[in-house]
């Protein structure tokens, strides 16, 4: 295929020949005047050596490279890339009876850097985060339904927040395939309702996974505060997990009528569950049954790297008030999910607090993201979910 060419700098081919599929503005020595954002573009090195084929965006990352060497970016091309991801979460017993919600496609993850899809039983949410994939959406609408096995019928592109603002693309979210159909998602045979039309992000957290299964295994006659629960997830499974009592926390009434709604969908008229729409900090601070078991989930507080100083404040005071708080021998899960902090960064942060509160901790478990959210290995920004289960003494 002939695609217009972008031509390195000297020496800028390195990381690239390393397999990391960005090409920095920095590292760019010419490039077309009439290029426009989203088109497809050949890389090719100083010296003429044709390194792969991106999409083209106006930025600091300015190809997001799909494939190495000479290739056609086509149906065929996202047919057999979807095909390859969903042969992953099949391997990993995703896509069943007793499980339908998972990820597909995690961008740089999956190879198709700039796009997300989520799986919600029948429905796919695809999410464009470069101009490239939003102009390749229908050709991935079409992929996607046709997928053998994998039962897609309709497709809805959501990506009104998640493209670069200044693009212009003026994206609305709709459906490009199918429309409504029912809105229950199954994972690990509990039941949920996603709201993909008006929730955050695809609907669910389908990142948390994993670890609501094993907080389930901790559950079992302690009493739980599920801190930033938004569709109550991780309190559904303490429920099941045998809980004395759950209390799910969350500053967003909506978040809140969407838990209440799951409890009750699973566990009807359960009178261990009480949920409270307010702020976290406040409710920490002014709270009075004793929890041994808390869930810290909150919202990336480091969108991006200028933030990352507050961020760590933010994680080291609510952590603080989780350490000062939970009963004697008391079990807690904390998060973060800013890609901007890292795995050291966080686990100071929490040090810290625990330092503060002068209890005695153990960490029990360090966790991350489940493997339907895999970090392509020479990607490794691709790593964003951190936790720390720890013991207090
Ligand atoms: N734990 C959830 C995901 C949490 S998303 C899950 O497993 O699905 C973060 C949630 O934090 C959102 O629902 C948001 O409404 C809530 N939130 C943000 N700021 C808050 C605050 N100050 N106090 C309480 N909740 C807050």
């Amino acid at each position: 295929m002939n695609y217009p060419v972008i031509k390195l700098r000297k020496g800028k081919e390195e990381s690239l020949e390393r397999f990391h599929p960005w090409v920095f503005s920095g590292a760019v020595a010419s490039q077309p005047d009439d290029i426009e954002e989203g088109d497809l573009v050949s890389v090719v090195s100083h010296d003429g050596r044709t390194i792969g084929v991106g999409h083209y965006q106006i930025g600091s990352i300015t190809v997001r490279i799909l494939a190495w060497g000479e290739s056609a970016i086509d149906e065929d091309f996202y047919s057999c890339r979807l095909r390859e991801a969903y042969n992953v979460r099949k391997a990993l017993k995703l896509a069943t009876p007793i499980n339908n919600a998972y990820r597909l496609v995690h961008g740089e993850g999956d190879f198709l850097p700039g796009l997300v899809v989520d799986i919600y039983g029948d429905t796919a949410v695809v999410q464009a985060h470069s101009p490239g994939m939003h102009f390749a959406r229908d050709i991935i609408a079409n992929a996607l339904v046709n997928l053998p096995d994998a039962g897609i019928k309709n497709v809805y592109y959501k990506s009104e927040t998640t493209l670069p603002f200044k693009a212009q693309l003026d994206p609305h979210n709709d459906y490009i395939i199918g429309k409504y159909s029912t809105n229950i998602a199954v994972e690990n045979g509990l039941k949920f309702h996603v709201d993909w039309l008006k929730g955050q992000k695809t609907g669910f957290f389908v990142d948390q996974r994993d670890n609501r299964s094993l907080l389930e295994k901790y559950s079992c006659g302690r009493n739980v505060l599920n801190m930033f629960c938004y569709t109550g997830g991780f309190s559904v499974y303490a429920l099941r997990g045998g809980a004395n009592l759950v209390h799910s926390v969350d500053s967003s009434a909506k978040a809140i009528a969407l838990t209440d709604a799951n409890v009750a969908l699973n566990f009807p008229d359960d009178k261990r569950h009480t949920s409270y729409a307010e702020d976290a900090f406040k409710f920490l601070s002014s709270m009075e049954t004793s929890y041994d078991l808390i869930i810290l989930d909150p919202p990336a507080f480091a969108k991006h790297r200028s933030a990352l100083r507050n961020a760590l404040i933010g994680y080291r005071k609510l952590n603080a008030k989780a350490f000062e708080k939970i009963a004697p021998g008391g079990i807690l899960f904390t998060f973060s999910c800013s890609q901007a902090v890292n795995r050291e960064q966080f686990r100071l942060a929490v040090f810290s607090a625990a330092a503060q509160s002068r209890r005695k901790v153990r960490i029990l478990h360090q966790i991350t993201q489940p493997a339907d959210h895999p970090v392509n290995i020479y990607h490794p920004e691709g790593e964003y979910l951190k936790g720390l289960i720890l013991y207090v003494e």
